[in-house]
């Protein structure tokens, strides 16, 4: 019997059912939590793509109006002569810029020979700027430079804090009216501007955000790890050339999902003769995990809820599967009452459901069927009962004829054989036996005289007079012919003399009457013990015949007593 054999209907449905609805709830949630996933992460890059999209917007607008702005004041006719002839009233144009844009930390005019005449608050005035690459290039051409740290604007504006002063450099040329490049309009802009974008940014993004400005190769301008290229070339590479949109990468031993988008890009048109363009990208990130965290959040309820929904299905299918079951196991013990009660006859009748209503009918008729077969099979075993009970009388009655003498209705030599045994037994073991043997005399003569029938009356008479005269537990057989075998047990030899003395004198002194007349008849016995070295009963009856053939030399009518038996001859 396997496992599934030993348990209920009921509870093999409701763990079929069970594992059903694990399955299916598995399934649902596995793959709502699936889509959910996919979908916040596209959620959450398209986010990231569109802050870094606005970051990069931010920092270009900026950059292109400050530009736009050193050109326009490096362009100003009403300035061009004051450069040189009235450097206050330059100076304070320049304060006045300073003013509407604080995002400068310096504003300048740099003669052609390299050297400051005019600076914000009268800072590096009369230091030399030849070689700085904004000032040689804004020479020739109005020119942006990427972040770099400040070198002398640091020490004068006395900055607080660890983060040294990092500058754009915006610069453009000054000509008079001829054309002629008089010397070099300078602006640097502090890249502080840049951080407060990102910082008002990051207040209103989802926690865990990170906002990156990065050089064209990578490295980190503004954000966290200043100076580090955290995306490797290939990817910064691949930024470069999309512009904008989505990745993913593992940043440390995390997974993050990044949005992207390039910044200072348009100044590349509006940056003559090959300067290259600032080209920075603007990267958004967020840790993965946080992205995720609600849809994981969200895990358990679903599975509450999905368990909730499987015990459900289980009680439901256990209480299904009871209904089923519990008529069927009515039947069973019904069934199973039959022929062991005697009052248990019938089964239940169902009517659940068709197929239930049809096995109840159809039992029905099957133990109908099964009482009929019983009831034949009962009468049959009767009336073998009586046959065998019949054949049983008749066998007793044919063995009781075979051991029987038809002419006397003593026993013959077969029905002998058993209380000869029974008196051989007793001999042996001392309590006293005798065999007598019994011949009618000159049995011829009457045969002769009187005809068959008398010699049958005669013998039929002796018969007789010997089963009467000896007690219930001696036998007394008819040998054959006119010879009979009296068995004595329980007595001595002198007794068994006495007897056998008895029954010689009981023949002769009685007569047979016979149509034809009177006829008297004697006997000769001889007599023997059963002795404790016979080998059986034959050897006591050798004996005794011995005894009988003396007594009829002797002159019939007479005992013969066994030589070694004791007691003593008796003549008639
Ligand atoms: P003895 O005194 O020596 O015994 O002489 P007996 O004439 O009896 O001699 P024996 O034993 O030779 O004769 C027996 C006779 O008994 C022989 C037989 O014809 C006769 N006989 C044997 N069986 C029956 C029987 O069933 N009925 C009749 N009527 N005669 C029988
Ligand atoms: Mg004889
Ligand atoms: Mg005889």
């Amino acid at each position: 019997m396997s496992f599934r054999n030993r348990l209920r209907f009921e509870h093999q449905l409701a763990a079929l059912v069970g594992l059903l609805c694990l399955a299916l709830v598995g399934a649902t949630v596995g793959g709502a939590i699936w889509l959910e996933r996919r979908s916040a992460v596209r959620l959450a890059e398209e986010r990231l793509e569109r802050l870094a999209g606005g970051m990069a917007e931010s920092l270009d607008a900026t950059l292109r109006e400050r530009f736009r702005e050193i050109q326009v004041v490096a362009g100003l006719a009403l300035l061009r002569e004051r450069w040189t002839a009235d450097p206050a009233a330059a100076r304070g144009v320049l304060a006045a810029m300073r003013t509407t844009a604080p995002d400068y930390a310096w504003l300048g005019f740099v003669a052609a020979d390299g050297r400051v005449t005019i600076g914000t608050e009268g800072m590096l005035e009369g230091v030399a700027m030849n070689g700085r690459t904004w000032f040689e290039a804004g020479l020739t051409q109005p020119n942006v430079g990427d972040v770099h740290e400040a070198v002398l604007l640091n020490r004068l504006l006395h900055r607080a804090g660890p983060e040294p002063l990092r500058l754009v450099d915006l610069a453009a040329p000054v000509r008079d009216a001829a054309g002629t490049v008089i010397g070099v309009l300078g602006g640097h802009l502090s890249w502080d501007w840049a951080s407060r974008v990102r910082k008002r940014l990051l207040e209103t993004a989802a926690p865990g955000t990170e906002l990156w400005v990065l050089d064209r190769r990578g490295r980190v301008l503004l954000g966290p790890q200043v100076g580090a290229v955290p995306f490797g070339p290939a990817l910064t590479g691949g930024m470069v050339e999309r512009g904008s949109g989505t990745f993913a990468v593992e940043l440390g031993a995390e997974a993050i999902r990044a949005g992207f988008a390039s910044a200072a890009r348009g100044e590349r048109a509006e940056i003559a003769g090959g300067d290259p363009a600032l080209g920075w990208i603007v990267v958004a990130t967020r840790p993965q995990a946080r992205i995720l965290a609600p849809v994981h959040r969200s895990i358990r309820p679903l599975l509450a809820l999905g368990a909730a929904v499987a015990l459900v299905g289980v009680v439901l299918a256990w209480c299904l599967g009871r209904g089923v079951a519990a008529p069927l196991r009515r039947m069973t013990v019904a069934a199973d009452r039959i022929g062991r009660e005697p009052d248990a006859t019938t089964l239940p009748h169902l009517d659940h459901a068709r197929e239930f209503r049809e096995l109840s009918a159809s039992l029905q008729a099957l133990l109908r069927r099964i009482g009929t077969a019983e009831r034949e099979l009962s009468d049959a075993t009767d009336r073998s009962t009586r046959v065998a009970a019949f054949y049983r009388r008749q066998i007793e009655a044919l063995r009781q004829v075979a051991g029987t003498d038809m002419l006397t209705g003593l026993l013959n030599r077969r029905g002998f054989v058993v209380p000869a045994e029974e008196a051989f037994a007793i001999g042996r073991s001392g309590r006293g036996a005798a065999v007598l043997v019994i011949d009618i005399d000159h049995f011829k003569r009457v045969n002769d005289e009187h005809g068959h029938d008398a010699g049958d009356a005669v013998i039929r008479h002796v018969g007789a007079l010997l089963a009467e005269a000896v007690r219930g537990s001696d036998t007394v057989a008819r040998f054959g012919g006119e010879e009979f075998v009296v068995l004595l047990v329980g007595l001595g030899s002198a007794e068994a003399v006495l007897i056998a003395g008895r029954l010689c004198a009981a023949v002769r002194e009685t007569t047979v009457t016979h149509p034809g007349g009177t006829i008297a008849v004697t006997v000769s016995i001889g007599v023997a013990m059963v002795a404790g070295q016979d080998a059986d009963i034959h050897a006591a009856i050798a004996r005794a015949d011995a005894a009988l053939y003396d007594a009829k030399a002797r002159g019939r009518d007479r005992v013969g007593i066994a030589p070694g038996t004791g007691g003593t001859e008796r003549a008639a």
